[in-house]
């Protein structure tokens, strides 16, 4: 059974790389990352929180419906964007605002290796940017201005004495 990765991991800073089979064995990470989402709270994993260093994300919202994106890139982003709270279950326990675009336009692949493209908005557009910085090794709060990230690290590191 996979585990949550934290701050502090070297593999949450590194560049995952792309899935090349579309087989049983995708199947099995991703319906596993779905258990370790739920377990946790979460409403999107990226594979690289598990130790897995593959360009895949999940994202489970409260419409219930399960999102796999494989291989994904955001090709297009709106030129509006809005502050949101993010948290991760990677940096447990740390809210804070972050701003990203309101809408992006995102191509991936399913599990089967179905290439297919979405237009999302509000939170799935957020939780979508949010994964996707996972696979290139970057975290919500590298993207705080600086006061405010080492602001909410210092309370990171006192609170898990890292
Ligand atoms: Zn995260």
């Amino acid at each position: 059974m996979y585990e949550i990765k934290t701050l502090g991991a070297d593999v949450l800073r590194e560049q995952a790389s792309d899935v090349t089979e579309f087989g049983p064995e995708l199947k099995r990470l991703t319906s596993e990352m779905f258990m370790v989402m739920k377990r946790g709270e979460g409403i999107g994993l990226a594979a690289p929180q598990v130790g897995v260093l593959k360009n895949v994300f999940v994202v489970q919202l409260a419409d219930g419906i399960p999102r796999v994106f494989v291989n994904p890139e955001i090709i297009e982003t709106s030129l509006e964007q809005s502050p949101y709270e993010e948290g991760c279950l990677s940096v447990p326990g740390i809210y804070a605002d972050v701003i990203r675009p309101d809408r992006v336009r995102v191509q991936a692949y399913t599990e089967e290796g179905k290439r297919f493209t979405v237009d999302a908005s509000g939170l799935l557009a957020r939780v979508i940017q949010h994964e996707h910085d996972h696979l290139k090794g970057v975290l919500f709060v590298d993207r705080l201005p600086e006061t405010k990230r080492e602001r909410v690290l210092r309370m990171y590191k006192k609170r898990y004495r890292k």
